[in-house]
């Protein structure tokens, strides 16, 4: 595929990306429907998608259409089927791009995504630990689903209440943190409920992720404990005040 192919012409950024040769797509909204009260799915259709390599944990950028211009988001891969892709969007409180573009989104709409880039995919290990929030719940299940059969993984997953917890096709075993009525945000929800998690034997990967203060405490923590750095993936999703973009750990 030559990027350009997918590029969108009125998009700089699109072009800025083709140069450094991360493909863009020019996606169509197809269907949109609530996984949970707090979490929207929405299914685009794309005629190159199945050009798509990609692996299970990473993201695309999302451009999408605001007033006097365009925001630019991470959002990761849940699913994609040779010319579908699915993208989970937690609906977070207060007016903004990603949320006001969902709300007003019908079938049929387009928008332009960038990539895959990212550097949370599975590694080989003996066992694997998952760690994050709401936003991260489309990779860690995506990387869960990917796994064989047999490997060792353990996941960590905080959400605002039991009525976010969903699905994930794999025998690894959940441990779902509600916050009962606690904002999102810096916490030690994952924390301490990482602290109580035995290493098991073997080589192990940490993968974490979510509000940035929190991956970077629980990254060190893993780290004191005996992890290698090499050992771990982690990478702030959000953070209260930051608008888009995403944070070094
Ligand atoms: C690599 C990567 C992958 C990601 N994958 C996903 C994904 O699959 N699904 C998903 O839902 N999110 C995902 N995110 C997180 C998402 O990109 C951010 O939450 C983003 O800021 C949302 O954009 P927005 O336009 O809604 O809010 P922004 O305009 O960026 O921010 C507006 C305000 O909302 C606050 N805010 C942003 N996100 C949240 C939140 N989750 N909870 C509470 N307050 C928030 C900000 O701090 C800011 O004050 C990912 C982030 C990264 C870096």
């Amino acid at each position: 595929m030559t990027v350009t192919e997918t590029a969108n012409p009125l998009s700089q950024f699109g072009r800025f990306l083709a140069r450094k040769g991360r493909p863009t797509w020019n996606l169509t909204v197809a269907e949109k429907s609530l996984v949970t009260p707090r979490m929207m799915r929405v299914v685009f259709a794309c005629d190159t998608l199945d050009r798509l390599e990609w692996k299970p944990g990473q993201d695309l950028v999302l451009e999408l259409p605001v007033q006097g211009g365009i925001a630019r988001r991470h959002y990761t891969i849940r699913r994609h089927d040779r010319t579908i892709l699915t993208v989970d969007f937690v609906l977070h409180p207060g007016a903004s791009a990603a949320g006001d573009w969902l709300r007003a989104a019908g079938t049929g709409d387009t928008i332009v995504a960038a990539g895959p880039r990212g550097h949370t995919y599975l590694r080989e290990a003996d066992w694997h630990l998952f760690v994050g929030d709401e936003t991260c719940i489309p990779g860690i299940a995506a990387m869960l689903e990917a796994l064989p059969r047999g490997d060792k993984a353990f996941a960590f997953l905080e959400i605002a209440d039991d009525a976010e917890r969903q699905p994930i096709a794999s025998d690894a075993p959940v441990v779902w943190l509600p916050r009962n009525g606690a904002a999102p945000g810096p916490s030690r929800v994952l924390y301490d409920a990482v602290e109580a998690f035995a290493f098991p034997p073997g080589f192990g990967h940490a993968y974490v992720i979510g509000e940035t203060s929190n991956v970077r405490a629980i990254r060190q923590r893993l780290i004191a404990r005996g992890l290698g750095k090499e050992q771990t993936c982690a990478e702030g999703y959000w953070r209260p005040g930051r608008i888009g973009g995403h944070d070094h750990a």
